[in-house]
């Protein structure tokens, strides 16, 4: 234990000393930017990418081609309300990622708006029938935890269009995601239901979610006018981005660490997930120069296309379950790149009691809570080969102002949080490369 914890210091002033998480970041953010699955972005980040991990000191550095969906957003969208005494307000809005668009003239019609599904089906198709549907559910600001009210809030999100579809409405508006009220939309993956008509479905700023639902309580909206120019392509050739540190004990026993490297369109996708890419590279950096080799193979994994389809998540663990190696750990960071409180664990109970022993470890660097249930969504598809699976938590504050939305930059990350996360990241693979799972 002092030894190890010793072994952790080392990384930690490695990290702090000499960290090249932050420039590589900075690089993926301004130099590469917005890196939609499909984009010239994603692609141009995949390169970018896996030359950081060369120069991270991977042992070998290669792609895993898999096709994604090319959704396209197209011109900026336009919303209107007319109002019963002759002016219009405008809408803040953006189209809902994997949104089919309006119609060329956009469409027009009442809207009603509704809190929450219950009040949407005790409506029925009598009231929706012909007209666009304003999901205004507020996130639960009582929730400490911001995952937990994201959580509550993203089914208007992803199936309120179907569900208002259903009762035969045209149009969908949903309040945008997030605990602030501020001008920022913010857009996000809906998923259709395949047995309904698939209808446009766009989100609306905080702000302007409450300033239209204060109009139609003043029965002040006449009509609302949507207007989006989005729409999917064919499939493309796309790739998870992989650097490997060979275990020299172990080799055939795999720890994977990851992030997803596409973000949504709308910015340079610096907490979701640019931090979770460059901490990985990170990882494998620190590793490798604090000197020695770990005893298990270590991978850093760049997913694509976690935002809308997770084919890259769902290729790793294709390929994995080929490979006839032991896949024995798999950690994400795809939370943020804010100030780590701990881990959250989806284990057996044998892993878990060793997990739980390294916890002291963690205190001088304050991720104090070993939580039950985590992991990330790309690597959630490993769990199929018994794989421990270990989500990084940050402190969940600040990442929901910005998650999906313009205000997600690099300038919102701070240097030493990041560099924090990543040293607790590494301490946690140093220590399963070390004594297994
Ligand atoms: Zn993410």
């Amino acid at each position: 234990m002092n030894q190890d914890s010793v072994v952790i210091k080392k990384i930690s002033d490695e990290i702090f000393m000499n960290g090249t998480a932050y420039s590589n970041l900075k690089y993926l953010c301004k130099q590469v930017g917005q890196r939609l699955s499909g984009s010239a972005g994603a692609a141009l980040a995949v390169e970018q990418t896996a030359r950081m991990l060369r120069e991270a000191g991977a042992d070998t550095v290669y792609l895993q081609p898999c096709m994604v969906p090319q959704w396209v957003r197209g011109a900026k969208e336009i919303g209107t309300a007319s109002l019963n005494n002759g002016k219009s307000m405008p809408l803040n809005i953006v189209a809902l990622g994997m949104s089919v668009g309006t119609p060329a003239n956009g469409i027009t019609a009442a809207v009603v708006e509704v809190k929450n599904f219950a009040e949407l089906d005790a409506m029925g198709p009598d009231q929706v029938k012909g007209k666009i549907v304003f999901y205004n559910f507020r996130m639960d600001p009582r929730h400490i935890n911001t995952f937990r009210a994201y959580g509550e809030a993203g089914v208007y999100r992803s199936q309120g269009p179907s569900r208002a579809a259903a009762l035969g409405a045209i149009g969908v508006i949903v309040r945008t995601l997030s605990p602030v009220i501020d001008d920022h939309p913010h857009t996000g993956a809906t998923r259709y239901d395949e047995n309904q008509p698939k209808i446009p479905a766009v989100a609306i700023s905080t702000s302007g979610a409450e300033e239209l639902s204060k109009a139609i309580a003043a029965k002040m909206v006449k009509q609302v006018y949507l207007k989006t120019n989005c729409k999917q392509l064919e499939d493309v050739l796309s790739y998870n981005v992989v650097g490997e540190l060979k275990g020299s004990e172990f080799p055939d026993e795999i720890i994977t660490v990851g992030g997803h490297l596409d973000s949504w369109d709308l910015a340079e996708g610096a907490h979701d997930d640019g931090t979770g890419c460059v901490q990985s590279i990170e990882v494998l950096r620190s590793l490798k120069a604090i000197g020695g080799r770990p005893k298990r193979t270590v991978r850093a994994v760049m997913f694509m296309n976690e935002e809308n389809g997770l084919r890259g998540g769902n290729k790793y663990a294709e390929i994995a379950k080929m490979e006839g190696k032991k896949f024995i750990m798999a950690l994400e960071s795809d939370a943020g790149g804010f100030t780590p409180r701990g881990f959250g664990f989806t284990a057996n109970s044998l892993q878990k009691e060793k997990l739980l022993s390294w916890k002291p470890l963690f205190v001088p660097y304050g991720a104090l809570e070993f939580n039950e249930g985590g992991g990330g969504a790309d690597i959630g598809p490993l769990r199929g080969l018994g794989t421990a699976l270990i989500g990084l938590n940050p402190d969940s504050q600040r990442y929901m102002d910005l998650h999906h939305a313009t205000t997600d930059v690099f300038e919102a990350v701070s240097e030493r949080e990041l560099n924090l996360g990543t040293v607790v990241m590494t301490a946690m693979v140093y220590l399963v490369a070390q004594y297994g799972l």
